[in-house]
């Protein structure tokens, strides 16, 4: 077995040295290929945003999610790479796996999709439909693949590798509440999780089910923020993906951190966990000069969207979490990787 994780992977066997390529013609088409929320291409006067994500039953949901939501979670996480990209999106395509025909199940995947597709009018362009296996060991899974395009302007995507040191660092909306969802889910109540009460299960459990892409917001940084990423694999690891991308470092105050409200209660290391490397959130993570902070208010305002400044971009091409009172909070984990 192999030791490599999910990024190295993608770098060692997916993202060709232009040297490997010298057969082909030059492609300045291409503004931005492997390594961000979205490829840009130039299109005549406009660009396009691409992204694509795979969800495979009991990888990324359970086999009794509701299918409602399912087909919810299908759009959203490709919408939230569009809302990274700062794009408009305009339409989508549906690749299916699936062991049986389920109608029911259909019917109620189908209308959890063109609801949020018809918030965003998102047009289904096209896709693909198979038969998984049905019988035996290899059954399923059900495997649901959208490929999202948005559009936007010609150079003004926001992408990973703009972020400058000084910056201030802001976070959309709230952390921690998904993963929280999915420990309990998994779990239930444990040595490190304390009992949630209804209200607290069910906010948490829409959190992880039915994620809100921030795309009013993404489209109104354009032009405002330096560096976007969405949160989709835990803060730290997006952090990440970020300060690598700009070559640069970032220092994130645990204080500061918006983290939902069903954390209340939990013990600390717990709610450090979830907030910080939790997955699913689909929050906007970004970077902007400190002068631009009532232009950021007022665009999150505009999208409706509550941002908070939770630390600083650095040169030190480190990520480091301080607690209150200044002394650095280290974490066993930093978020999702798929093979780590
Ligand atoms: P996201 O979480 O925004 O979907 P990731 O951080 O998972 O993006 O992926 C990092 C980059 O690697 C993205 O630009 C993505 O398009 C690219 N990527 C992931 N898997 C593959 C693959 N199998 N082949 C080519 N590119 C890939
Ligand atoms: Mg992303």
């Amino acid at each position: 077995m192999s030791s490599l994780n999910e990024f190295e992977l993608i770098a060692r066997y997916f993202t060709r040295p232009s040297s490997a390529q010298k057969q082909f013609p030059p492609m300045p088409w291409l503004r931005q290929g492997i390594g961000d929320d979205c490829a840009v291409l130039s299109w005549g006067p406009t660009a396009l945003a691409i992204t694509t994500d795979l969800l495979v039953e009991g990888t990324h949901f359970f086999s009794d999610v509701d299918p409602h939501a399912l087909g919810h979670k299908a759009l959203a996480v490709n919408l939230s790479d569009l809302a990274a990209a700062g794009a408009q999106p305009r339409c989508f395509f549906l690749a299916l796996a699936l062991p049986r025909v389920d109608e029911a199940w259909l019917a109620a995947f189908s209308s959890g999709l063109f609801a949020l597709a018809d918030e965003h009018q998102c047009v289904l362009a096209g896709g693909d439909t198979t038969r998984a296996p049905a019988q035996g060991e290899a059954a399923g899974p059900i495997t649901v693949c959208i490929t999202a395009l948005g559009q936007i302007e010609k150079g003004r995507a926001l992408s990973r590798a703009a972020a400058l040191a000084g910056d201030d660092l802001w976070v959309s909306g709230e952390l921690g509440g998904a993963a929280l969802a999915l420990q309990w889910r998994r779990a239930g109540t444990t040595d490190s999780i304390k009992a949630l009460d209804s209200e607290q299960i069910q906010a948490s459990m829409r959190r992880l089910e039915r994620p809100q892409p921030r795309v009013l917001l993404g489209q109104a940084l354009r032009e405002k923020a330096h560096a976007a990423i969405d949160v989709s694999d835990g803060l730290l690891a997006d952090l990440g993906h970020l300060c690598t991308r700009s070559e640069v470092g970032a220092t994130v105050h645990w204080q500061a951190l918006p983290r939902a409200q069903a954390l209340t209660g939990q013990p600390v290391t717990q709610q450090q966990i979830c907030a910080l490397a939790g997955g699913d959130d689909y929050e906007l993570l970004f970077t902007a000069p400190t002068a631009a902070r009532a232009d950021i208010e007022a665009a999150a305002r505009d999208a409706r969207t509550p941002v908070t400044r939770i630390g600083v971009i650095t040169h030190s091409r480190e990520v480091v979490v301080l607690d209150d009172n200044g002394e650095r909070i280290h974490l066993a984990q930093r978020g999702f990787d798929h093979f780590a």
